[in-house]
């Protein structure tokens, strides 16, 4: 098979919001009235008139990297710098808004191959510039804040280039994959021989493979495709000390320790990831949603677990608490309509037809047996359609004062409850009178599930301090309830102070000793991933 990159390149988002522009729109009238009554509405456009702070790189190391790749691939115009500058979570937002800029990167440097990589890190090492990999740039927990102290300048590592099919093979049922490919572009690339990823974060449109890799990250139909890492059979990266090649030679092994997973998760800290081969599936020939409503979070939650306990997950799975199912978010149409009430779960069945109706039916006699209602097909069409909708309704929402964010966390089954209690309490607590928490189960295992919030809340007039306030409270309570401080968000910035107490100090040893390996000059990512 020739390689084969997507022939239209997709646009960029813009630095204050997320998405398509051409996705982009104001609050519905109705929704607004009714946002109105909850908070007091202003109107917070996004300062234009910013400045980009001028590149501190020196001209003779600007020379050196345009030796290296070529004139045209090294990036120093104001623009380019901003949209390269942090990603896309709330606080991200918020300081571009405002016209923070202090993290924008020197220069923006565009490798097309393995080798430009490995040249640039070369470069990179010997002569202390900071390196930060940037794939789609959706990161949500400050993985594209690197550290400038003590380095000759930050360059941004835009792998938006390398967006090839590189390799397929069906027998085997893999596809190395680009680093740079966008969900979209990665799913349309294999499609053309009838197959696919099944990868569908919300953040789908425009995160990339290797940022995939790099945040081990979960998608929408992960009860049925598995999450991201996962599905990685190998990977190649690009290091300071060399190029690695991880598990191209088997589906799995007793091979010592398994070193893919030191890259997958690692957040560009020990190398960059240049190809991922990933396992791929058929395409289904049938996709059907569903809704359920459940008397409470409680009977909904267990009716999951017994789901999964018994092996008899859909592809995709999710439940609404009271809050999260009587506002719907994820469809601003019908925000403050009729709800059916009680608890919202959405089941999914891709596949063939025989299996998605073998799977179905089992799946429906358990939920029926458990004492859930069906709803029949048009909430979870409903939901398929407005899947990847929610980040376009916070720039909204953003946009006349109201403060929303999301976070997200994991613990085993018998610890869910006091979970969900601990953080909501310290959001609320933390946010005041009036703040909207909302939560859904994501994601689940056999042996337990991940809690996803969104919070909706008052902005005032410092909207940035009193989220960061709200989510340091979030986090001490995951630790204090004995949960992980992040499901598939990863690692960052942000949560890096609260790393420790999951991982142990000797766990941070190993971190800290595979990087002075990989990375002595500890040019990858300065500040990102390592207490
Ligand atoms: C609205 C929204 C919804 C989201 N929904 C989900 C969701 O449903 N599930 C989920 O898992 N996540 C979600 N996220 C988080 C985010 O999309 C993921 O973390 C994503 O995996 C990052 O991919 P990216 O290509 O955008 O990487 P970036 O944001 O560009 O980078 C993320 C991190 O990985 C590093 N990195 C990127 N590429 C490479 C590489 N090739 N080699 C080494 N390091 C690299 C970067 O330096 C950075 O530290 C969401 C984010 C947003 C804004």
């Amino acid at each position: 098979m020739n390689e084969s990159t997507p022939t239209q390149l997709q646009p960029e988002m813009p630095p204050t919001r997320w998405g398509d522009p051409a996705h982009a729109a104001p609050l519905p009238e109705g929704v607004r009235d009714l946002v109105g009554l909850v908070f007091s509405l202003g109107d917070t456009p996004a300062r234009e008139d910013v400045q980009v702070p001028a590149s501190h790189l020196a001209p003779e190391l600007v020379d050196l990297l345009r030796a290296a790749i070529g004139d045209d691939h090294v990036v120093l115009d104001d623009a380019t710098r901003r949209l390269r500058t942090r990603g896309k979570s709330t606080p991200d937002l918020l300081r571009q808004r405002s016209g923070d800029l202090a993290d924008a990167p020197d220069v923006v440097v565009r490798p097309g191959s393995h080798d430009d990589v490995q040249a640039i890190l070369d470069i990179a090492q010997e002569h202390r510039i900071a390196v930060v990999p940037f794939g789609g740039g959706t990161a949500v927990t400050g993985g594209l804040v690197a550290q400038r102290d003590g380095f000759a300048g930050i360059v941004s590592l835009d792998l938006g280039r390398m967006r090839s099919l590189l390799a397929l093979d069906p027998v085997s049922s893999t596809a190395t994959l680009g680093p740079g490919l966008r969900g979209p572009e990665a799913e349309a690339l294999l499609a053309e021989h009838g197959l696919m990823l099944g990868h569908f974060p919300q953040s789908f449109e425009f995160a990339t493979i290797g940022g995939f890799a790099a945040t081990r990250s979960s998608g929408q139909s992960s009860a049925g495709y598995g999450r991201f890492d996962a599905m990685v059979v190998g990977l190649r990266a690009a290091t300071p000390k060399g190029e690695v090649r991880l598990g191209g030679t088997s589906p799995s092994n007793a091979s010592g320790p398994d070193l893919r997973e030191l890259f997958l998760g690692s957040e560009g800290a020990f190398g960059v990831i240049t190809e991922v081969t990933v396992r791929v599936r058929p395409l289904p020939e049938v996709k059907e949603y569903e809704g359920w409503q459940w008397p409470s979070f409680e009977a909904g939650a267990a009716a999951m677990r017994a789901l999964a306990q018994g092996d008899l997950l859909p592809t995709v799975l999710r439940l609404s608490d009271e809050n999260e199912t009587a506002i719907n978010l994820a469809r601003p149409d019908a925000i403050g309509g009729e709800g059916a009430g009680g608890c919202l779960m959405i089941t999914g069945y891709e596949g063939t037809p025989s299996a998605t109706a073998a799977k179905k039916a089992a799946v429906t006699e358990a939920l029926a047996a458990l004492g859930g209602t069906p709803l029949g097909t048009e909430p979870g069409e409903a939901w398929a359609a407005g899947r990847f909708d929610a980040p376009y309704l916070r720039d909204a929402l953003l946009d006349v004062g109201v403060l929303v964010e999301t976070l997200e966390t994991v613990t085993f089954w018998s610890n869910r409850d006091r979970l969900y209690g601990a953080v909501k309490a310290a959001l609320e607590g933390a946010l005041g009178e009036g703040t909207m928490v909302l939560c859904h189960i994501s994601h689940v295992y056999a042996t337990g599930c991940s809690l996803y919030f969104t919070i909706a809340a008052a902005g005032g007039d410092q909207p940035l301090e009193r989220w960061l306030e709200a989510k340091r409270a979030a986090n001490d309570a995951i630790v204090a309830s004995g949960a992980s401080i992040t499901h598939h968000h990863a690692v960052g910035t942000d949560h890096k102070g609260w790393l420790t107490p999951e991982i142990g100090d000797v766990g941070v040893d190993i971190l800290r000793a595979v990087k002075r390996e990989l990375d002595p000059a500890g040019i990858l990512n300065p500040g990102v991933l390592i207490p």
